[in-house]
């Protein structure tokens, strides 16, 4: 009999798991998706969704690290590959009225850093980008070219991926992820916050973003003074935030949160001041004291769990990363069944 692959949730995570244990060789026949919201009802369709290293509201470890690499190589190959997947690269500009020191992790990921505090000598850059006064307000940048996911477009396009290749994505809520790891099945765990449940490291991170259309910006500026940062879509909407409010569960859009984060990011960059305002969003980073848990369990009823999930605010950043790495456990699993994957040490 050939075990069979239960990947638990349809965000970022979830999905890009299932794509990765097909990538490496496990038949659609044998996984299937379950999750009790499909992707546009889940948390990562409300995200800036932009790739930076190190990882945002999440331990940065070496390990961590080297998943944000590894995730921004994908992510690049699908830019070039796939443009209807919806990610597009635009230069990142890090700001500061104060000397920020060398992002050393985002550095050695791309060879496209530089780092500058002679705002003349950048002038052009930031003209080509849309943003020319950020040279006027700010001595200190940091920039390089990162990868930007427009959610929507790039979650229909992994389950479309996962569809054509045979893959069935289910809505239902699985009650117990250990019951239904039965004999010959191994469940992966990508349920982000509502591990909550039975892992008390994990908790939410409220976080606001405002979403106005500003389509001559055309970068991703994160302002290290004021916090405010602005991520655009290919479409020419941009995404300004933002908030991180540890534990607070409560998910109401809050107006007076809404002009902060317009007031701060206007106070950036001016040009927005008069941009079209679209809509506001919630949603919780699935924060988890310790990072992202990324281990096999042995199941009391015959089978395994495999653990993929908190993420906190790097779930894109980290997505492949964690995705193979997850794929891993989920053939070492198989074969501690007898299902034919190589044998190797949990
Ligand atoms: C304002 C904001 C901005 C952000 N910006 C960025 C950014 O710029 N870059 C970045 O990398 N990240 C960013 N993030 C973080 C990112 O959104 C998360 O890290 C990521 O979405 C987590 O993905 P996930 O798949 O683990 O969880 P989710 O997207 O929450 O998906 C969890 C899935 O599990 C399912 N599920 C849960 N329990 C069950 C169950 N019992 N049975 C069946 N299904 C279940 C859910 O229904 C859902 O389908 C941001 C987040 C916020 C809120």
């Amino acid at each position: 009999m050939k075990g069979h692959v239960v990947v638990v949730g349809a965000g970022v995570v979830g999905l890009t798991t299932a794509l990765q244990l097909l990538l490496d060789g496990i038949p659609a026949s044998q996984i299937t998706v379950v999750a009790k919201d499909l992707s546009a009802d889940t948390v990562s369709c409300v995200a800036g969704a932009l790739w930076e290293s190190p990882p945002y509201q999440m331990e940065a470890n070496p390990t961590a690290v080297q998943w944000c690499a590894t995730t921004l190589h994908i992510l690049t190959q699908l830019s070039r590959d796939h443009p209807d997947a919806g990610i597009h690269i635009v230069p990142s500009f890090t700001t500061s009225g104060t000397l920020l020191e060398t992002n050393v992790d985002a550095k050695n990921a791309c060879t496209s850093y530089i780092e500058w505090e002679t705002p003349a000598a950048a002038n052009a850059l930031l003209r080509r980008a849309g943003v020319p006064e950020l040279g006027d307000k700010f001595r200190y940048f940091q920039s390089y070219d990162a990868p930007v996911a427009a959610m929507d477009v790039y979650l229909d396009w992994l389950n479309a991926e996962l569809r054509r290749r045979g893959v069935v994505v289910r809505q239902a809520e699985v009650t117990d992820l250990w019951a239904r790891a039965g004999p010959n099945t191994v469940v992966v765990n990508c349920t982000g916050l509502a591990a909550h449940a039975y892992d008390s490291n994990v908790y939410p991170c409220k976080g606001q973003v405002v979403r106005v259309h500003a389509p001559w910006v055309r970068a991703a500026i994160l302002d290290m003074d004021s916090g405010a940062y602005m991520i655009p879509r290919p479409n020419g909407d941009l995404i300004c935030g933002g908030t991180s409010e540890n534990d607070v569960w409560d998910l109401t859009v809050e107006s007076h949160v809404t002009e902060a984060i317009l007031r701060k990011c206007t106070a950036v960059l001016p040009s927005i001041a008069n941009a079209r305002v679209l809509g506001v969003r919630t949603g919780h980073r699935p924060n988890r004291r310790g990072g992202v848990r990324l281990e096999a369990e042995a199941s009391a009823h015959g089978g395994y769990v495999v653990h993929n999930y908190g993420h906190g605010g790097s779930g894109l950043c980290c997505s492949w990363g964690t995705a193979i790495d997850a794929s891993k456990l989920v053939r070492t699993s198989l074969a501690r069944m007898g299902h034919g994957a190589p044998r190797s040490k949990l």
